[in-house]
């Protein structure tokens, strides 16, 4: 085929394709608008999860009528002017391409008034061309109407995902935005019902608050940092609190969000032994850089940035978060040069079920795919007849630092770590109600509560809640929806009684992952280990020699009775060589 020059429409579809992938694009470049023209108010309305409509209204410096008609010509802009300012650029959007790009995938009406004038103007774009343009009276600032969307590009149409998800996307835009911009007060209906709100009162943490919930927002630690030229700023996770994915790390460059997996490494490593492996903070962090040390202009949806010195940034961020950690979480002193502990540790001799860490077979069919890691030094044991038996027969002898139980086994002495040791029990008595209830094609025992207990979500965990209230009930929960974003818990498994439903819940949430489908039946386990983490016995609780007699029995029935359901040990051997080579009684000493 010969060369051609695309028709203006193909070319502009194709452009279109980059900024305007799905409706929340068209969000996110709306509200950009919005933010750049200084509106202290911005309210978005969508209808249809955006494909039927979005409108973005803002009550910023508003567009004269030759703005409105150049606004939606593809490369007009009013952000930049020569190639220079493309490196000093101090607004959300410059490429001047967002309004042409929505107009020729869509039916785009804006409106708009400009201070100090006393009509307003209305254009119409169909497809990309201009079908209706008049001067009509319109409060101060802009509307933006996008209808349709992706009528003229059914392919585009056809990749979007469910309705749930797309608006999940939006309130994920609106949220970012809500966030960066403290003093501007977002709003987000759906269907005319209000999903978010924010006061614009300029508080940060309460605009937090509005967005997570006010009990999440409180929890969060604050960051305030500045070094190098490189400010970081906003709030970061406790150590107690924390999630199976990364998705809650939200970073903002120069009130840009942005996406950037190194800043993310930087984060969790802050974390670093603080938090489980497979586990990961929440955080909202705002770094603010000399407008010259940030290339912004690397992808079309702006959503990636370039630093002149990512190491820099890396570290700045890296410091900030443990600065902050540290001065809210004390750290354990543990004397790792003790000899005791040393040679305890070598000597560990029980091995993971199945050879490496997080694949704990329960039964035949039960995986937990959360992986924890082992410590290094864990060998292979010594002794044969542990390899085939579960567990040895133990004598108990009884619990210390209300945290282990000490047994005697055929050869030395066993500690067991209660709170892992009743983790496992406690799931696989879970696992094995489940599969017999689904035999039967029943639910779990449940237990109803005393007072049922009414718990509030933000709009996307209460989203994610609600689409999976069917597992959470057939896992021995009664939740019911409660009206906006509440849900309340009547009955918790009858194994379970001792949790809070409310960080039962919390933890169920943890797991939903949004568009993944790992088989059904991993979702499950991995959500009955990690309530059951919750439930488990804690350090620090004194039994009685009936509870610990208990645990110890139950613990010997299990099919996998050496590792709690995450991976780490629930017992460690002190072998009778052990102890001799310890007291001097052999190797070197021996003889004397
Ligand atoms: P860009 O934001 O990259 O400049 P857009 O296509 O998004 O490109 O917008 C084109 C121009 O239209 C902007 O530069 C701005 O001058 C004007 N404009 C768009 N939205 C608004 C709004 N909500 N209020 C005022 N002016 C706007
Ligand atoms: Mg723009």
């Amino acid at each position: 085929m010969p060369i051609r020059i695309l028709p203006a429409d193909v070319a502009s579809q194709i452009a279109a394709g980059e900024v305007v992938e799905r409706p929340a694009s068209v969000v996110k470049e709306l509200m950009e608008n919005s933010l750049d023209a200084g509106a202290s108010h911005i309210s978005v309305q969508i209808i249809g999860a955006g494909k039927g409509m979005i409108m973005v209204s803002d009550n910023g410096i508003g567009m004269s009528s030759q703005d409105l008609s150049l606004a939606i010509e593809r490369h007009a802009t009013s952000k930049l002017t020569n190639a220079d300012d493309l490196f000093h650029i101090d607004t959300l959007g410059f490429r001047g391409e967002a309004l042409a790009s929505i107009g020729s995938v869509s039916r785009l009406t804006i409106t708009s008034r400009m201070e100090g004038q006393d009509s307003g103007n209305r254009i119409k774009v169909e497809a990309g061309r201009i079908v209706y343009q008049k001067s009509i009276g319109a409060p101060r600032g802009t509307s933006v109407l996008v209808k349709d969307l992706f009528h003229n590009v059914p392919a585009r149409l056809e990749f979007l995902k469910t309705d749930r998800t797309e608006l999940r996307q939006i309130d994920d835009i609106v949220t970012r935005y809500a966030i960066a911009n403290p003093e501007v007060r977002c709003e987000l209906f759906h269907k005319e019902k209000k999903i978010l709100q924010t006061s614009g009162l300029g508080d940060r943490r309460e605009t937090l608050g509005a967005v997570v919930g006010v009990e999440s927002s409180r929890e969060m630690l604050e960051v305030i940092a500045e070094e190098d030229g490189i400010s970081v700023n906003g709030f970061i996770s406790p150590t107690t609190r924390s999630k199976s994915n990364r998705r809650d790390i939200y970073f903002f460059v120069n009130g840009r969000p942005i996406q950037d997996p190194s800043l993310v490494t930087a984060l969790t490593q802050a974390y670093h032994t603080m938090l489980m492996v497979g586990r990961y903070p929440i955080a909202y962090l705002f770094l603010q850089v000399p407008p010259d040390f940030v290339d912004v202009n690397v992808h079309p949806t702006k959503a990636e940035v370039r630093f002149k010195n990512p190491q820099r940034v890396f570290r700045a961020v890296q410091r900030a978060a443990r600065r902050s950690l540290l001065a809210h979480t004390p750290i354990p002193e543990i004397n790792q040069n003790s000899d005791w502990l040393q040679s305890a540790w070598r000597s560990y001799s029980i091995p993971s079920e199945q050879g490496y860490p997080g694949e704990n077979l329960v039964g035949p069919n039960w995986k937990v795919p959360d992986s924890v890691e082992m410590p290094e030094t864990q060998t292979k044991s010594h002794h044969p007849s542990l390899g085939t038996l579960k567990t040895p027969i133990l004598r108990l002898i009884g619990q210390v630092g209300a945290a282990y139980l000490v047994a005697e086994g055929p050869d030395g002495i066993y500690l067991i770590d209660q709170h892992a040791a009743h983790e496992r029990v406690l799931f696989e008595q879970y696992i094995a109600a489940y599969e017999k209830e689904k035999e039967n094609n029943d639910r779990i025992d449940s237990q109803g509560l005393l007072q049922p207990v009414a718990i509030e979500f933000s709009t996307t965990n209460s989203s994610m809640l609600e689409e999976h209230l069917d597992i959470i009930n057939r896992l021995g929960f009664v939740v019911e929806p409660f009206g906006s974003n509440t849900f309340i818990v009547r009955q918790v498994p009858t194994l379970l009684t001792d949790i809070e439903p409310e960080a039962a819940l919390r933890i169920l949430i943890d797991d939903f992952e949004e568009d993944e489908s790992p088989l059904q039946q991993q979702v499950e386990a991995r959500i009955i280990a990690r309530v059951c983490k919750r439930a488990a016995i804690k350090a620090g609780q004194v039994l009685s020699g009936e509870e610990q007699q208990r645990l110890l029995s139950d613990l010997e029935q299990c099919q996998s009775p050496r590792t709690c359901p995450h991976g780490r040990p629930t017992m460690i051997h002190l072998s009778v060589d052990i102890l001799e080579r310890q007291f001097g009684r052999k190797g070197s000493h021996s003889g004397m």
